[in-house]
Order: structure tokens, then C-alpha cells, then sequence
């Protein structure tokens, strides 16, 4: 039902009542596919399914649209192992919940003899809206509708989304930035008389955010798969640690990661890594979060997010599961814009490191890591990478680490070969692309190719104040 609905009823997240143990040996994991790995992981949590109904979900989600056989592979470059979450077929690391996502939500509306049609509400920074489309279109018994802040995203990002096709999508472009489009769709989720009209038409609303907990669970999968891979190609013996550095947003991410230290995975420091708009960095280093500050454009866009979502789940581990004193901290967010946790909370928040790279050092770090390696790395899994290499200075850890790489750099690749140049790129996006396949040598992906001549399909625009009055709209209400 959580995965469902997407949002709980009082605005709250779905949380697990407790977070599960790994049932599976660390030894028996080093041989284990992605899909098997998948299965020992979520059926940890979504007891509810079969384990038929859970295998066919993951075997459908988990198939020929990804790239490779591997569908997360590792890559070593200059002694860090890069985390591959980008062979999906939105070339981001949001096809590997939201591949999967439908399947759940469809078989769940099924097990609970839902007749509704399901309307999913997306806010994207960029990288969500497609994957998620990608996902949904077409799938009887659902619609879907991506909003989008405009001239915050790449224009590959754009493209992917404007060209989208099936009769069940629509996309709108909000004059405002992700977390206007974010605190938005909450808003309609809260909105109990819109509820009840959409109800009257037969619809019922769900959401494909990380605030979904069906987006959750199939993100935790990889760090377990990643560590059985670390294994078997012997860079850690069983049982030993790792570190890893996630470039964070919405805080979905490295949230899931953490979930995987929970059930047992040897994780040792979860490495939070921000771009410019470094309200992570500040809430580890100060225990104080603090939106009220102005929000940054940068050449990470799926990371210029102020409001952090899935931080609420943390919070709520870490004040020991206290449902009204998370509810406190939430509404001062939104009243006061900021709050502050206990020192015994922040305890318990210790094995987050919080950094952040600046435009340049991204830049620097991309540059650097191409020169020396030839391996070439995008604009967010540059974020973790330069901040991965601050955490190495300042604490001397040199634990193995995962470096989680969110996107291919075709999906940046004008900031990507800015990066690698030492200039600003000229020339349109395709021309950056076609010199990033000459001086990498990386094929490009079929879903660059897929957008270089489509047709453009969707043009609405609105103000943040609108996006109910555009559902109203493309719903017929
Ligand atoms: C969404 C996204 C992120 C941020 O992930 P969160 O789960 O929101 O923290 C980082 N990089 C890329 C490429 C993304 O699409």
C-alpha cells in the first residue's frame, strides 16, 4: 500500500517498522547476479509479495533496456572503484529504481483490487521525470505527469523529456526551481478536496519521488551488489570495509546506502557530497538545517535541490523512531525554513561525512581523473569524486572506496567537455557529444542517439502556483 500511495496521508514518509538483516552470507553474495542480488535484498522488505510476483517484477525491470549483462558494472580509476548506475535506458541512475517501480506499483494495484487509475506526480530536477516516464508510458491503468523546472535542467535532460512519447505522459515546464516543483506536487498530495474530485473521476494519486518507498528499497540493492563485486574481484577480503561517497540531492541515494549499513553490509563512512548549494554540509557540520539561503544553478543540476526529502527518514532513525518529534522538525522546515537536532541525534548521524566541491573543483576533478586514467566521469559523480578526494586529506581513511556514478557523461556533456578542455564549450550539445565520443571513446548511448532528431512533443508551461490547475487540465477534471 506505501509504495501505492507514495505519500502518507498526513504528509509524512513511509518508513520500514524496522530495517531488515541480511539474511544472505557475504561469501555466498560474491557470486550472485544483479537480478539475485536484487531479489535477497527487496524481498527483505516488501513482504507482502510472493515471491513469484517479486522475481517476475525484478526480471522485467532488470533486462535487455540495461546496457550490460552486469547492469551496475565497477570500474577502477586511480585506486577508487566508480559505481556504474547509468546503463539503464535514461542513461541516470534513476532507472534502477524506477525500472522496476511500475512492476511494483502495478502488482501491488492488483493485490489490493484497486479499479482507480493510478496518476503518478513527479517533480524532476532533471533525471526522475524521464526515468520515470520511461518506465510508465503506456502502461495501462496509469498515468503519468513530470514537471520540471525550466532552465534548470541539461539539454539533453530537456530533450529527453519534451520528446517523450505514450498517451498516458504529459510534461510541464514550471517557471521556479526543483523545490518549487517539489513542494508543489506535496501540496496536491495534501489537498484532501482535490483528492476527493479526483476520486469522483476515478483517479488516485501516487508519486515516483525517492519520497516513495518503492523507490527506496531496489536503491539499496546495488551498494550489497557492489560489495559482492568488490569481493570477487578480490579488492576486499569478506568481511572487510568500505567506504562510500554518493553525489546527493534528495538524499535518496545515500540514504539507501546507509539502509545497506544497517542490514549488516561492512560500511564504515557514508561520504554525503554537495555541489554548491551545500545545505548537507552545513547540517553535518553544524547540525542545524538551514534552506534559507539562495539556491544555486550549477552544472550538476540534479543535485541543486535545497529542500532534501529523504533527510526526514534520517532524522526519524536517528531521534529513535519518534514520529511526533519528526513531525515538529518538518513544519518548522516549512514555516521557519530550518531546524535543529540534539546532540544525541547527531551521535547517532556519525558515520555521515558531509563535504561539497565547488564548480571549479568539479571541473579540476573531472579534468584530473581524464588526464590521468582516460576514464571520463560526469558532472554529479565529479561532486563525489572531489569531495571523496577532501575526505582522503583531511581524515588520511584510505578504506576501499565506492564512488556512486549517477549519469553518464553524455547526459552532461557539455559540462563534461568544458571540464575536460579547460574552456567554455562552444557549439551546440550534439557537437559536444560527437568530440566527448572521439576523445573517450565510449559509444554513444542509444538514448543520445534516440533524442538527436525526435520530435518534440510537449510544451506546457506554468507557474509554481498553477501545477494543480494543470492537472486539472490534462486530466480533463
Ligand atoms: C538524482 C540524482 C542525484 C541525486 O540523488 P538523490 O537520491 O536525490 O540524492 C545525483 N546525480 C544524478 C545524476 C541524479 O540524477
Amino acid at each position: 500500500m506505501a509504495i501505492l500511495k507514495g505519500l502518507a496521508e498526513d504528509g509524512g514518509l513511509y518508513m520500514p517498522s524496522e530495517i531488515p538483516e541480511l539474511e544472505v552470507s557475504l561469501e555466498h553474495l560474491a557470486g550472485m547476479s544483479y537480478q539475485e542480488t536484487a531479489y535477497e535484498v527487496m524481498r527483505l522488505f516488501l513482504t507482502d509479495y510472493t515471491e513469484e510476483e517479486l522475481k517476475d517484477c525484478i526480471d522485467r525491470a532488470y533486462d535487455s533496456k540495461f546496457d550490460t549483462a552486469d547492469i551496475a558494472p565497477l570500474k577502477e580509476a586511480d585506486k577508487a572503484c566508480y559505481l556504474e548506475l547509468f546503463h539503464g535506458s535514461t542513461i541516470a541512475f534513476k532507472d534502477m529504481a524506477l525500472s522496476i517501480l511500475p512492476y511494483l506499483m502495478t502488482t501491488a494495484a492488483k493485490k489490493n483490487q484497486v479499479e482507480n487509475e493510478i496518476v503518478i506526480l513527479t517533480a524532476t530536477s532533471g533525471d526522475t521525470g524521464k526515468a520515470a516516464m520511461a518506465g510508465f508510458a503506456d502502461v495501462p491503468g496509469t498515468r503519468i505527469i513530470v514537471f520540471y523546472p525550466k532552465g534548470g535542467v541539461s539539454r539533453v535532460q530537456e530533450l529527453q523529456m519534451v520528446t517523450q512519447k505514450g498517451d498516458n505522459t504529459a510534461v510541464v515546464a514550471i517557471h521556479g526551481n526543483f523545490d518549487d516543483a517539489q513542494t508543489g506536487v506535496k501540496k496536491i498530495f495534501g489537498d484532501s478536496e482535490f483528492g476527493k474530485r479526483l476520486a469522483a473521476k476515478g483517479f488516485q494519486l501516487s508519486s515516483a519521488n525517492s519520497i516513495n518507498i518503492g523507490r527506496l528499497v531496489p536503491q539499496v540493492a546495488y551498494y550489497v551488489y557492489a560489495y559482492g563485486k568488490m569481493v570477487q574481484s578480490k579488492k576486499i577480503k569478506c568481511g572487510d570495509e568500505i567506504n562510500v561517497a554518493v553525489p546527493t540531492g534528495n538524499f535518496g541515494n545515500i540514504l539507501a546506502a546507509y539502509f545497506a549499513k544497517q542490514m549488516g553490509l561492512p560500511i564504515k563512512t557514508l561520504i554525503c557530497a554537495s555541489n554548491d548549494n551545500k545545505v548537507l554540509y552545513d547540517f553535518f557540520r553544524t547540525g542545524i538545517y538551514d534552506k534559507k539561503r539562495e539556491f544555486i544553478l550549477t552544472s550538476s543540476p540534479s543535485m541543486d535541490i535545497l529542500i532534501s526529502s529523504n533527510l526526514e527518514r534520517l532524522i526519524y532513525l536517528s531521534a529513535g523512531c519518534d514520529a511526533q518529534e519528526n513531525k515538529k522538525r518538518m513544519e518548522q522546515l516549512g514555516e521557519a525554513g530550518a531546524y535543529t537536532v540534539t546532540e544525541d541525534m547527531r551521535r547517532r548521524m556519525a558515520d555521515f561525512w558531509g563535504g561539497y566541491a565547488t564548480e571549479e573543483e568539479n571541473q579540476t576533478e573531472i579534468r584530473r581523473l581524464f588526464e590521468k586514467t582516460g576514464y571520463l566521469i560526469d558532472t554529479h559523480t565529479g561532486v563525489a569524486s572531489a569531495v571523496y578526494q577532501k575526505y582522503v586529506k583531511e581524515s588520511g581513511d584510505l578504506t576501499p572506496v565506492v564512488i556512486a556514478s549517477t549519469a553518464s557523461p553524455y547526459k552532461f556533456s557539455h559540462s563534461v567537455m568544458a571540464a575536460v578542455s579547460g574552456k567554455a564549450e562552444e557549439g551546440d550539445e550534439f557537437a559536444s557529444i560527437d568530440q566527448m565520443n572521439q576523445v573517450s571513446g565510449v559509444a554513444i548511448p542509444r538514448a543520445v542517439e534516440e533524442i538527436r532528431n525526435a520530435q518534440i512533443r510537449h510544451t506546457r508551461e506554468c507557474d509554481g502556483n498553477q501545477m494543480e490547475d494543470m492537472v486539472t487540465e490534462i486530466l480533463g477534471l
